[in-house]
């Protein structure tokens, strides 16, 4: 290893970073106490106080070398979005340029909202929308091939206050959360604690592809995963030796992607995850919800641009490869206070931990009560191929407890008491020489979606592609009804004790059928959920009808989160996204079908024929060339007769009105085309010589990296 690639964590840890320190650093005393009072009080921000920050934030950009600025926003495509602008400003007669950031324009940017989606919010004609500072994220610089530029994170409201992005909603969910929280545990008698944060640490899944056989693929450019491929000989069963010669190629675009993130304040700790071949995890060091889902966004965009500038591409999609492991993003939930105390740490002793339980079992309450929400709140397009397909959690909500857990909340249901916890035994190894320790009092459970485990809930269930905002939005909105819905009834109540007693017992007993500590994968757990009467919402269209039944209204107009309004329009913007997104997907297959598939079959089929021909002239016959000529023709045709039936129904989609009923079809028919046509095109791939292939296989693709 070079002097100059060791990576010294410490002295470039969020050096790119406007970050406290930073802060601290540059700007006078009174003007830093202002600040952090927004950020930590939400008091409202001067513009005095906005003029000194944006000087001193522009100044402290420049010296690292930015020339621009943008607004960092995310509207509701699930990515991020920026406009960009200049700090330079031409200086009048004498010419040269002068640099200016203002007050005004760090706060405020108005970019052309009529360019994103907002479902009927606004019609083109009031365009205007609002980008807003968020000051409880930080600004960064970001350098790539266009140089450098300062980031500033920010909320997207339209003219009328409605929000377009998925930030507001957040920070409102927050902020509820917040109140709520802090007014549980005032009533068991905390006078110390000041705020009440969810944390969350979003673990990423991805594939590396090498990036030529990507560009070979216009299944993977245009919608980012694969419309045809056949199962390699070896699938996810591989033994270690096929990672070997990848190692080094992975371990140099991990070794830059931490460089890159850790200059960003993103505290990575990238690692190898085995479940399938060519697909790795990533994982930061959990922080602020907010910060938390801000970068999520930046290690996705980092991952991709790093895979590129080393010959690969980055696959997020939650399903890059039919029949191999998905990618998911497990979102680990906690609520931590702002002097330290974790409210999901059970202690040694959870059966005697009285706030604990309340809080636990106020968790399962609206777990169950919303478990359509939480499920919408990871539909998407891509996570249809991977809900309840291979090793990924169902669709069916679920919550995994352990063995610990359990067993106090049956003691509570049976005798409304619990009076003892089950404790972590040794660990037997049968080997003398080896540690003894104390084992976990709960073992792991990797198939639930939504898993207790230890001072954390970890939601499984979101995709690999998608912004972790919405999930977050739903778990901090459920979670405040619930602390809510109990503050309620025992700031009511004549004596506390009981009251809290009588609602553990109760909710526990109501919610006990969302517990489940089995295999999630198994088939019999389908069946079993069906009779506990949880829902399986087994594609996105069916769960996004939550989002605005009466029910998800209630809950989010009482903390002010979202407006019916905004429910009804993030539920249009996601129909026209689902049609949107089959429809590229149709039309890919079409184009590749059309134009180099079938081709490519009629090639093999006239050499086949010519052989035949050939052969027999020869006086000898050949059965191989003759039987495959069968097949291979067969096949063809069965390909072209799905082609064209994909075509037709395409066409159809279009012709209905954007909407339920356009994106109704498109599961229903133009996913079934699709399917019908991509069957015999993946027995083709088998048959068909490999020459004559048009494009890289599965094989070549996740085993040559
Ligand atoms: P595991 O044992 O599941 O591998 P890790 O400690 O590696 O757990 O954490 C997995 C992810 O969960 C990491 O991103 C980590 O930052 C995050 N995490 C850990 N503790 C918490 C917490 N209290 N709240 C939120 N996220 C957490
Ligand atoms: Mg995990």
């Amino acid at each position: 290893m070079e002097e100059n690639d060791i990576i010294n964590i410490s002295e470039i840890f969020g050096k790119d970073v406007f970050n406290d320190n930073v802060m601290q650093e540059r700007l006078p005393k009174k003007v830093y106490r202002e600040l952090r009072k927004t950020i930590d009080e939400g008091k409202s921000l001067d513009p005095i106080t906005a003029e000194v920050v944006a000087n001193a934030m522009k100044d402290w950009a420049i010296e690292k070398g930015a020339t621009h600025y943008t607004h960092w926003f995310q509207p509701l495509t699930g990515i991020t979005a920026e406009k960009h602008d200049s700090f330079i400003s031409p200086a009048g007669k004498g010419g040269g340029a002068i640099v200016e950031f203002s007050g005004k324009e760090l706060i405020k940017s108005e970019p052309d909202a009529s360019s994103f989606p907002s479902g009927g919010i606004r019609s083109t004609f009031e365009a205007r929308g609002y980008t807003a500072w968020d000051c409880t994220s930080p600004a960064f610089v970001r350098h790539d091939a266009a140089g450098a530029i300062l980031c500033i994170p920010t909320a997207f409201c339209s003219y009328t206050g409605e929000s377009l992005d998925m930030k507001t909603p957040l920070l409102r969910s927050i902020e509820a959360l917040n109140t709520q929280a802090l007014r549980l545990i005032r009533l068991f008698g905390n006078t110390t604690s000041k705020k009440v944060i969810p944390s969350v640490g979003a673990e990423q899944e991805y594939f590396l592809v090498d990036r030529e056989k990507f560009l070979k693929r216009k299944d993977l450019i245009y919608t980012g995963h694969t419309l045809f491929g056949a199962m390699p000989p070896k699938g996810q069963e591989l033994d270690d030796q096929y990672f070997g010669a990848i190692r080094e190629r992975v371990a140099s675009f991990m070794k830059d992607i931490n460089r890159e993130l850790w200059r960003l304040g993103v505290s990575a700790k990238t690692q190898h995850n085995e479940a399938a071949p060519g697909q790795h995890e990533l994982a930061p060091i959990f922080c602020d919800c907010n910060v938390a889902v801000d970068h999520n966004q930046l290690i996705m965009e980092v991952m991709k641009k790093v895979a590129e500038r080393q010959g690969m591409m980055c696959l997020l999609h939650e399903k890059p490869f039919a029949g191999v492991n998905g990618s998911g993003k497990h979102d680990n939930w906690s609520l931590v206070t702002d002097d330290g105390i974790n409210l999901f740490d059970p202690g040694k002793t959870p059966h005697d931990n009285v706030q604990f339980l309340l809080i636990l079992t106020c968790i399962l309450k609206a777990v169950d009560e919303h478990s359509d929400l939480l499920r919408e709140s990871a539909a998407t397009v891509g996570n249809d191929y991977r809900l309840g397909a291979n090793e990924a959690p169902p669709a069916i909500m679920s919550v995994f407890l352990g063995e610990q857990l359990q067993d106090v909340i049956s003691q509570l249901i049976s005798t409304g008491m619990a009076t003892s916890s089950i404790k972590g035994e040794k660990l037997e190894t049968g080997v003398r020489t080896l540690p003894r320790f104390t084992k976990d009092a709960t073992d792991r459970n990797r198939t639930s979606p939504f898993a207790f485990t230890g001072n954390k809930f970890e939601f499984r269930m979101v995709g690999s592609s998608a912004s972790i905002a919405e999930p977050n939005i739903v778990l901090n909105s459920i979670a405040a009804e619930a602390f809510a819905d109990a503050c309620d009834f025992i700031e009511n109540s004549e004596n506390f004790d009981i009251a809290v007693h009588d609602l553990i017992k109760k909710y526990a007993t109501e919610h006990e059928r969302i517990i489940f500590n089995g295999n999630g994968y198994a088939p019999e757990w389908v069946e079993e959920a069906e009779s506990r009467g949880l829902k399986n919402l087994k594609s996105m269209l069916d769960a996004i009808p939550a989002l605005s039944d009466e029910k998800s209204v209630r809950l989010f107009s009482r903390f002010g989160i979202f407006t019916q309004a905004e429910l009804e329009s993030r539920e249009e913007i996601k129909y026209e996204e689902y049609a949107k997104e089959i429809n590229i997907e149709a039309r890919t297959m079409i184009d590749m079908a059309t134009k180099s598939i079938i081709p490519a079959c009629l090639r093999y089929v006239k050499d086949l024929s010519d052989t035949v021909i050939s052969v027999k002239n020869a006086g000898y016959g050949s059965r191989a060339a003759a039987e495959n000529l069968r097949r291979v023709t067969a096949l063809t045709d069965e390909a072209y007769s799905a082609l064209e039936k994909l075509i037709a129904d395409d066409e159809k989609a279009l012709s209905i009105p954007e909407g339920r009923e356009r994106a109704v079809f498109c599961r229903d028919v133009v996913k079934k085309d699709m399917e019908n046509l991509r069957t015999p095109v993946d027995r083709l791939e088998m048959l068909v010589g490999k020459d004559y292939w048009p494009m890289p296989s599965y094989g070549d693709l996740l085993f040559e990296v």
